[in-house]
């Protein structure tokens, strides 16, 4: 076989088979297609789109290109939650203790953010001595110890999507349905849990913009999981505002503890306990109401917030010296009225241009850096009232004003609409 053949065939509409994808794929993993070979078959996925067949072919070898973790001695249901990121989005901070403490595994592998904002890595690492790099034993024993771990992607799991997924990035073809399903799904698939939820942002701060989009690659990701008869429900979020309340690492994660202590801002609080009762009704295989009352339960009781910190303690963080260290700049509203919208694509940029994000997977980035949004969606806010806090080491241009364009401020209140859009099963 020649790439050349494949590309061609690509290039005709015709469907692939599962050798033409394995080839293109482990010849490009072992480094017997270059770089151009592989992008123009990239983009031709990309212009022309794959069928099903041919997507879970695609996630099929993905998967075989590296290690697959098996679970299936820990003895209690697992469940993986994934969310493809957003703004403010610390959601595995909390829903992972709150699973955990209902008797439920939570094996999770983030990855580190790329793009304008930090991920759940980078999060974690803003806790010092947090350990992310644990073995596969370390991890299993983590998980029958505590009942959640969260460490960072290892390097051989799906082993092909990490090159061909950083060669999207450069070339620009990371937005492709079949593309983003395949990769999601095989790091998920690989990584062994019985059960997989996924959080599917939508909206401005999302790299899925619109809600179509969206609901065509949830649809895709549910379809791949049941082909490894592996449960998969998928949520639709709105990602139009920033989650909660603080932006930044180590600021994300004083928002966790704050949650845990019972501040809970309302969108945060109504999504972590959404996925949370998803995650415990499917493993349970109870209605989603029992799995509820149990969620509010454990946060009321306090047992989800001791298993925060036990996991956090496990881990080897010590989440008292969290870093934090930065200026803070205090910004008042100029107008009184009520928050109608918060702009989370320019609360992202502001956050990346401060320093939280990075654009290549070796830039180091600011822990401490982010802000916090006193004012919420549905607020209201009188002229001269603080709107929200700024925490810098380095100052950006404007920032005062870049704050305060985001919010939305207007005589009027405009109704708050559920943060969970949709389900997909
Ligand atoms: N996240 C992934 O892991 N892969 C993609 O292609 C997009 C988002």
């Amino acid at each position: 076989m020649k790439a050349i053949d494949v590309i061609e065939k690509k290039q005709r509409n015709e469907i692939l088979d599962y050798d033409d994808i394995k080839y293109m794929v482990n010849s490009y993993v072992k480094g017997k297609i270059s770089d151009s070979t592989m992008s123009d078959f990239l983009w031709l996925i990309y212009n022309n789109g794959l069928t099903l067949k041919e997507t879970i072919d695609l996630t099929d070898v993905m998967i075989k290109s590296g290690e697959e973790i098996d679970l299936s001695n820990i003895g209690i249901p697992t469940v993986d939650k994934h969310s493809t990121g957003g703004v403010g989005d610390k959601i595995t901070l909390i829903v992972s203790p709150i699973v955990a403490s209902a008797g439920v595994c939570v094996p999770k592998m983030s990855g580190r953010g790329l793009g304008l904002t930090g991920g759940t890595v980078d999060k974690l690492e803003s806790i010092p001595g947090y350990k992310l790099n644990l073995s596969r034993e370390q991890f299993i024993k983590a998980l029958s110890t505590v009942g959640c771990a969260v460490i960072s992607q290892s390097d051989k799991i799906a082993v092909a999507d990490k090159k061909i997924y950083a060669l999207r990035n450069e070339i620009g073809a990371v937005d492709s349905i079949p593309l983003i399903a395949s990769s999601i799904m095989s790091k998920k698939i690989a990584s062994g849990s019985d059960i997989i939820i996924l959080d599917l942002k939508v909206g401005k701060g999302a790299f899925m913009k619109n809600l179509k989009d969206a609901t065509k690659l949830a649809k895709t990701m549910v379809k791949i999981g049941k082909a490894y008869n592996k449960k998969v429900i998928c949520t639709l979020s709105d990602m139009n505002v920033p989650l909660g309340r603080n932006v930044g690492n180590a600021l994300e994660v004083r928002e966790a503890m704050d949650f845990f202590s019972g501040k809970h801002d309302k969108r945060l609080y109504d999504l972590s306990v959404y996925i949370s009762s998803l995650m415990i009704s499917s493993a349970k295989n109870i209605s989603f109401r029992k799995a509820k009352s149990i969620v509010i339960n454990l946060l009321d009781n306090g047992h989800a917030k001791n298993k925060f910190y036990q996991w956090i303690k496990y881990q080897g963080g010590d989440i008292t010296k969290l870093r934090e260290k930065a200026k803070k700049y205090i910004v008042v509203s100029r107008k009184t009225g009520f928050v109608n919208s918060i702009d989370s694509d320019a609360i992202a940029q502001l956050v990346f241009d401060l320093g939280a994000g990075r654009k290549k997977k070796t830039d180091s980035i600011d822990y401490a850096c982010g802000v916090i949004l006193n004012k919420q969606l549905g607020e209201k806010v009188n002229k001269g009232e603080i709107l929200g806090v700024i925490f810098y080491n380095k100052k950006v241009e404007n920032m005062e004003e870049k704050f305060a364009d985001a919010f939305d401020i207007e005589p009027r209140r405009k109704r708050v609409k559920n943060i969970i859009v949709d389900v997909i099963k």
